[in-house]
């Protein structure tokens, strides 16, 4: 298909960290469509720190049209897809030559930036009310909101219920241990293996029970469970054979689904056996940009994708952390440097060409 930039025509679905480095390297040479159900990208992980501190919020927040000027922007999540068309849930159609599939995990967030900051406005003000917080869920995302609320409102009791044996199960043992100790070092009661039965605020009465029969007073809670592979949307489509018993699209070595000549995947979406992290999905954008631009110009060069290096920065409030760097686990303030002030902020901002603020 030519389009009428005389040139062909790309749609990358999802904006998060694979999908909108991928949209401002292409939207000068194809015409990009960007499809996302929300006017925004947001830095993932930092919308932990925006729940202690909303205003956070107005550096990891960028409406895609601030980096992807040239991009067409449907805002509507996709609904399905066919070997020339994706559709959306407000009702567009749009045809494609090559289409890169980046939905990463099922988002709840809302539609607008400031819906988002208003969000986190009402997420800071629940844990400045209360005196006791339930955290549900000791993965990434569990112990991150542990550590901020722990660092900057010492004096709350804050409690962890996690159902695995333990925290941070995507990475080594040592890795949870060094996140336990810290948790505990600063008055987190962690329970390990247990569930929370009674997660109804209306009906709990501020006691919260366990599967093992511990009795948790908490004045509200935040559920931390893990989020989906955002890919249900591809179960009744052509797509459906691509996807393995998880849910994630299975790639080849270009990061095209197998079988599929002009259909991509980046990101936490694809079957790539690593780490799922942002750094590693927005290195899978770059090798699909330089294999895309080889094709819209006539080319058949395709870039390989060899893989990064295998590493995890876990944020334990402001300025500590705990990483795993291949086989290596180190914590406290060393890996806290790395990430913990900023939240790579800054530099995700400089991949996607805005100022850092
Ligand atoms: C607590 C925590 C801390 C983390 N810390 C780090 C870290 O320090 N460094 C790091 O590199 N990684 C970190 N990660 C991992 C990182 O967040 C993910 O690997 C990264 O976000 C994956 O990017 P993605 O673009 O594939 O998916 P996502 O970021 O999940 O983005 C997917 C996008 O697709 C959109 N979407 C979903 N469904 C549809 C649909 N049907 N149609 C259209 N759009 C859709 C979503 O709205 C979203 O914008 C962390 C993760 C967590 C949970």
């Amino acid at each position: 298909m030519v389009s009428s930039y005389g040139t062909k025509r790309v749609v990358i679905v999802g904006g998060g960290l694979a999908g909108s480095v991928l949209a401002k390297s292409l939207q000068d040479v194809a015409e990009v469509y960007l499809i996302d159900p929300k006017e925004y990208f947001e830095v993932a992980w930092a919308s932990l720190r925006c729940m202690v501190e909303p205003s956070f919020a107005e550096k990891t927040l960028i409406n895609h049209n601030e980096y992807a000027p040239n991009a067409h922007i449907i805002t509507s999540p996709a609904i399905s897809i066919s070997e020339t068309e994706v559709t959306t849930a407000n009702g567009r159609v749009i045809s494609y030559d090559y289409i890169v599939i980046a939905t990463g995990h099922d988002d709840k967030s809302a539609f607008t930036k400031n819906e988002q900051i208003g969000h986190y406005k009402a997420n800071q003000e629940k844990i400045k009310s209360s005196n006791s917080i339930l955290i549900v869920g000791g993965g990434p995302v569990g112990v991150e909101l542990a550590g901020e609320i722990s660092v900057d409102f010492p004096d709350k009791k804050v409690s962890l219920v996690h159902r695995g044996p333990r925290l941070l199960e995507f990475v080594g043992e040592k890795a949870s241990k060094k996140a336990l100790k810290w948790l505990n070092k600063k008055n987190v009661e962690v329970v390990l293996g247990e569930s929370v039965t009674n997660l109804d605020s209306n009906t709990n009465g501020g006691v919260y029970r366990t599967t093992g029969g511990k009795s948790i007073k908490a004045d509200c809670h935040f559920l931390c469970i893990g989020k989906p592979v955002a890919s249900s949307w591809l179960k009744e489509t052509m797509l459906r054979g691509s996807l393995d018993n998880k849910g994630r699209l299975m790639v080849d070595e270009y990061m095209r689904v197998k079988g599929h000549r002009n259909i991509f995947a980046v990101g936490d979406i694809t079957d790539v056996k690593e780490m799922k992290q942002g750094y590693l999905a927005q290195m899978h954008s770059g090798v699909v940009a330089k294999s895309i631009k080889s094709l819209v110009n006539g080319k058949e060069k395709l870039e390989a994708y060899k893989g990064g290096p295998q590493m995890a920065i876990v944020s334990l409030g402001r300025r500590e952390a705990v990483a795993q760097i291949s086989s290596m686990t180190m914590s406290g303030c060393l890996p806290g440097k790395m990430k913990s002030g900023d939240l790579f902020v800054t530099k995700t901002r400089k991949s996607l060409g805005v100022s850092s603020k």
